[in-house]
Parts: C-alpha cells; structure tokens; sequence
C-alpha cells in the first residue's frame, strides 16, 4: 500500500524513473511516448540540457530569497522577457507557483481594482460553461464544469456561466461560423444586461480550451466582440492562458491570433515546462497603475512566490523557445501532426470532430457521428483509453467534459514542441490502437 495520498486512492499507477526527450520511462524501462506533456506541461520534453545546467547554477548560488525581503536579478529579467512579448500593456507580471494561484490572483487583483477605484459594488465574475480555471475555491467558483464543483457548491461564491464558442455542438445549419461566434460571444452581453452591468467585474476565459472541452479555438472574430463588450459596460477581460499559452498555440500568448488586448492574462504550466512548478499573473498598466497610486500594495501573497529556482528554469525555457527556435517548429509541427490525426481518424465512427491550434490538438468522441450523441456518462470511457494507451506506451489526455450537463469525451493532445516526425507516427499509430478498441 503507498503512503501517497494519490488522487485516485486505488490506482495502480507504475513508477516514473527517468525521461529523455518525449519519453518518460518506467522502473521496468518501458518508455512511454509524453503526447500530452503530462497534463500541458512538458513543453520541452524531458532532461532538458540547457533547463538543467540553468537550475543547477542558480541553485549553486541562491535557491530561494523570499520576496518581501529581496528581488533577484531572475524574476526581473524573466518579468522583462514575458512583458516584452505579451501583446498590449501587460507590463507587470506577479509570480506564483502554479495555474490556480495564478489565476486566484488575477480574480483577487480585479475585484480590488474596482475597490480601489470607487466602485465597490462590483462583486461577480462571469465565466463559461466549458471551462476549467484550477481547484482552489476561487478558482473553482469560475470554472464551468459542474460536476467538480458539486461537493464544494455551498462553499464557492456565486458566478455566471454563459455559453462557450463550440461550432461543432452549437453552431446553426443556416448561420457562418462569424455569426455563430458574433452569437455566442452577444450572450456575454445579455447576461451583462440581466444581473446588472455595474454588479460585474470581469469576464473570464481560455482563449483555447483545454480540459473541459479539448483544444477549442475560438472562431475569427468572436474575441474582438467579447473584448468590445467588456469596453462598453467597463467589466475587465481576463484571460487564462495557463494550459494555452506558453508557445502550445504557436504563438507565445494564444490570444495573439486574436487579435485583441487582455487586462489580466494568467500563465503557467509551459512556463516552467515541468522544471519547477510556477505560474504568473500579467496585469496591464491600467491596473497596476491604479494599484500603485491607490494602496499601493495587492492584498494577496503567497511565501514561493517569485521563487529563484523557478525563474531561473523558466528563463532557460524562454531561451530555449527562442535561441534555440523550439517555438519555431509548433506551427508546422502542429499541421503535422493535424494532418495525420484526419488521415488516421478522419472517417472513423466515434471520432465527431478532430480540432486545436499549434501543437494543443483534441478528438471528440461521440457514440453516433451523426446525432453527435455523447458516450454514455458512466462508460468512463476516458479512463479506459488513457490505461490502455498506457498499456502501449502512450501518455495521452482523455477527459470526460461537459456538454451542456451531459458529460462528453474528449482526447487532449499537447505533446513537447521537440517531437518529430517520426513520433508523430507512434503517436497517431498508438492512438488509433487505443482508441479503436476501447470505442
Ligand atoms: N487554468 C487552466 C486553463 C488550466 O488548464 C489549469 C490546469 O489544468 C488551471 C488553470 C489550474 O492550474 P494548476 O493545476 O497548475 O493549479
């Protein structure tokens, strides 16, 4: 019996003893193919040369300063990397240690935005149905899935939930996918003029979606309006990029292909790539300017915050997706591997749509490609293609999602940037096995 409070108390999970590139391998040396960088993470693949020499020679010198005390010369140059190419004015950058403290930040940080401004009445936050921002409470209460909020409900504050921009479930036989995203994204401002537009503090979203609903991309357009939206009632837009952005995209921010400016952006997984854990919070100068000239101090903080260690593996992976051009390959090799999934699993009949950006890909699986009915809630469906990929040596990510209350099943794919061609074949091959025979 394990002592490790496992997530899944009776899992029988084998042991991770080494990894080398897009592999980790087991205490048996069986090798298994990292196609979902473990949950989005593992951006770099594993025992990154350039990551390791980096950790090593800052914690030679100083692992760990906290900071009310001192700041280091690695969060301020890995603050001044990030600013220099996040999109608009988020020139300020808060470090924590993780996707949900991230985004616990940027909820604490708007609400005392509008404290501090004089207009303390705002008190919601509006969010999406298909969409998952962490498991702390805050974190929680945003999210749209609602069967991990179920056991916590009576705790978690009141959010809105509005549709999420999903073409392939909801868009109409008569309509474009513009007006279908023009529609969609509206719904944000009936829903403004329902609970009262001046009761709202920001809407908040992936800008592609991971968990709750594998790889979706916006639809052109459909940003610019939500953007617009929030100008006009003067709510904040926060965008969580924590399993999104980071290069997965092809671009460093996701939402740069949208064309469109965030006050609040969240980061983290891809941004210590595995390495160590962190994440971080971009705020726009609007904010932080009126932070520094109200209070003068965010009323929130946690003791790992900005941790040396951490910046220094991060900036190793900032040089690695630029000097070495590790960010360069995600948009070809992302059409790579696109390209195969729809040769492979283009007609297969519980494959409903093959979707993503850049190398965040997803299958939705469906019992019937023409009804788009869902797998059964209880087939767990998404536990049996994960053990048997694993079986063959496939780290993927199937979910159960949500599909407007029902549950459906999605497979995430994000494999580190560095994959080639070659794995791309072991990948789809694996995958068609798995999936053909659990469906
Ligand atoms: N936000 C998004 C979009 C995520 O995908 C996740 C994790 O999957 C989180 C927040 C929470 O991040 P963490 O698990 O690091 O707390």
């Amino acid at each position: 019996m394990t002592q490790v409070f496992h997530r899944h108390c009776h899992s029988d999970l084998p042991f991770a003893t080494r990894g080398e590139g897009a592999y980790i391998y087991d205490q048996s040396g069986k090798a298994y193919l990292d196609a979902s960088g473990g949950a989005a993470v593992s951006c770099l693949g594993h025992n990154h040369a350039g990551v390791r020499a980096a950790l090593h020679a800052q914690i030679d010198q100083l692992a760990y300063a906290h900071s009310s005390f001192f700041t280091t010369e690695v969060a301020e140059n890995l603050a001044s990397r990030l600013t220099d190419k996040a999109p608009g004015s988020l020139n300020h950058v808060y470090f924590v240690s993780g996707g949900s403290e991230a985004v616990e930040s940027a909820l604490k940080l708007a609400r005392q935005y509008f404290v501090e401004t004089g207009e303390p009445q705002r008190t919601r936050f509006i969010a999406r149905r298909q969409s998952y921002h962490g498991n702390t409470l805050g974190a929680l209460a945003v999210g749209g899935n609602a069967w991990r909020r179920a056991p916590f409900s009576p705790l978690l504050m009141p959010a809105e939930h509005i549709a999420p921009c999903y073409p392939y479930r909801d868009q109409q036989p008569d309509e474009s996918l513009h007006d279908y995203g023009q529609r969609v994204a509206n719904e944000l401002e009936q829903r403004l003029l329902t609970v009262g537009p001046e009761t709202v503090i920001a809407f908040i979203a992936e800008p592609v979606v991971g968990a709750t609903a594998g790889a979706l991309a916006p639809v052109e357009g459909y940003y610019k309006r939500i953007r617009e939206i929030c100008d006009r009632y003067g709510i904040l837009l926060i965008l969580d990029e924590v399993m999104c952005g980071m290069g997965r995209t092809g671009t460093l921010f996701a939402h740069e292909q949208d064309g469109i400016e965030a006050d609040l952006v969240t980061i983290a997984k891809g941004l210590g790539a595995g390495y160590q854990p962190i994440g971080a919070m971009l705020a726009s100068d609007r904010i932080y300017d009126a932070i520094s000239e109200g209070s003068g101090f965010f009323q929130h903080g946690h003791t790992y915050m900005a941790h040396a260690t951490a910046m220094a593996g991060s900036l190793a992976v900032m040089d690695a997706f630029e000097k070495d051009g590790v960010l360069a390959r995600v948009a070809p090799m992302g059409e790579a591997l696109d390209q195969r999934l729809r040769n492979r699993f283009g007609d297969h009949p519980h494959v409903g749509d093959i979707r993503g950006r850049g190398l965040f890909q997803a299958l939705e699986l469906v019992h019937n490609r023409d009804s788009k009915k869902p797998f059964d809630s209880r087939s767990k469906l998404d536990k049996r293609i994960k053990a048997e990929a694993m079986q063959l040596g496939l780290m993927c990510y199937p979910m159960a999602g949500t599909i407007d209350g029902q549950r459906g099943h999605h497979i995430l794919l994000a494999p580190p940037f560095i994959i080639n061609e070659e794995q791309l074949d072991e990948l789809t091959d694996k995958l068609y096995q798995a999936v053909d025979k659990i469906t």
